[in-house]
Order: structure tokens, then sequence, then C-alpha cells
């Protein structure tokens, strides 16, 4: 199988959001797509393992978000890269309640749909949903949106592991020894610099990459130490 031939399919990015009584919570998807005009119909694709795959089958209600080219990294990250198991996602964005009272994130994001599942197909590892679109809104008519392939060949970024374009690889163990080398965040571009350390993430000045705890995250998007790579 030839991997980069999957690069060339061409995607958006989006904010996949439900809830319950309780709580919200909300995902960063590429596969959503129109399926019929007349009722208006959109599918959407998520993993099993996703908090939101789990609130969308028990209220059957979800919201799209289409987010902008300059979606803050943050976002991408909060929604991209954290799960709501852990987190609560929604203190830290914008977001409306739609007339059903799904969650609908509104922060760096065009337009969105408010939908009502309608039918939802097991192929795997992933759930394909189809909402009818019940309300949605332009918010920015004239803003581009954040493409997959903008966002991967341009920010660098990659995909998130329970999006079912994300391939497992192998970690490259690259002998790397030097006390100053650098490494840059592949999905916010933050740059790790040992002679600055992480003092607010309990990293000294003076502390080699290698010797961060595996455990630490990066300070603007909150991605893994696996998300790093070297400049
Ligand atoms: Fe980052």
């Amino acid at each position: 199988m030839n991997i980069e031939a999957f690069f060339n399919i061409t995607y958006g990015l989006y904010i996949i959001s439900s809830g319950d009584e309780k709580r919200n919570n909300g995902f960063i998807a590429n596969t959503v797509f129109q399926v019929t005009a007349e009722p208006a119909q959109i599918a959407i694709a998520c993993n099993k393992d996703n908090l939101t795959a789990q609130f969308i089958q028990n209220s059957k209600l979800f919201s799209i978000s289409i987010l902008k080219k300059e979606t803050k990294p943050e976002i991408l990250g909060l929604f991209g890269y954290q799960s709501g198991k852990d987190v609560d996602k929604f203190e830290k964005i914008e977001f409306i309640k739609g007339e059903s009272g799904v969650p609908i994130v509104t922060e760096d994001t065009i337009a969105w749909f408010e939908c009502e599942l309608v039918q939802s197909f097991d192929v795997g590892t992933h759930l394909i949903f189809i909402g009818l679109i019940l309300n949605n809104d332009l918010i920015i008519p004239d803003a581009k949106p954040l493409t997959y392939s903008y966002y991967r060949n341009v920010k660098k970024g990659k995909a998130p592991k329970n999006a079912p374009t994300y391939i497992k690889k192998e970690i490259k163990k690259e002998e790397i020894t030097m006390e100053k080398t650098k490494y840059e965040c592949v999905v916010c571009s933050h740059i790790y610099d040992p002679e600055v350390g992480d003092p607010d993430g309990g990293i000294e000045p003076g502390t080699a990459f290698e010797d961060i705890p595996d455990n630490w995250v990066c300070p603007v998007c909150g991605a893994g130490k696996e998300d790093f790579q070297v400049i």
C-alpha cells in the first residue's frame, strides 16, 4: 500500500460536538460530507473510542463547525489531541446551544450545522453517522476554510490517533545526544529550547528534550512529547 496516495484525498477540518444534560464534548474531524440536498443530510465519521460518539448515540444529536484557515493551534490541540475524558473542552471555547440543546462551537468557525441523527453505520473502528440538518448559520461569509492538506503541508500537523486517516508509524529512534537540540511541536509550531526549558511545566532551564518526562505536554496546545520533532 502506498501511504502517500491517501494524502491526496482532499478534506476540510471541522469540530463535531454533542453532549448530555451534564456536559458537552467535541473532537476534530476531517471526514464530513453532504449526502443529500432534499432533505439536507450530512455524514460524519467518528472513532468508537471518542467520548463524543457515546453522546451522539445517546442524544441523537450533533453539530458540525467548519473551521477557518487561521484557526488557533490551541483549538486544534485541545479538540484534536486531548480527550474529553480528561478535560472539559467547552470550558475553553466560545459556543452556543442550538434549539435542540446540542452544543455548537462558534469560535474560529465559518459556519455550523445542527443535526439530528437519522442513521448510523458500523464500519469497524469507526461509526458513520448520517444527520438531518435542523438549523445552520454562516458566521463569517468571506473566510476561507481550513483544509487537511493545508494543516498537514503548511502547518505540519498530523492526524490525531483516532482520526480515520491516522497511520501508525514506528517512531524513528534518531541518535540525538546534543543537549542544545531544539524541538518543534508539529501541532502548533511551539519550539522547545533546552536552554529555556519550560519552568511553568516543571522543566528547569538546561534540561535536554530527551530528559523531559514522557507525560509532559506542549505548553501551547497540549500535544504530547511524541508530537515534537528535531529542528
Ligand atoms: Fe503545540
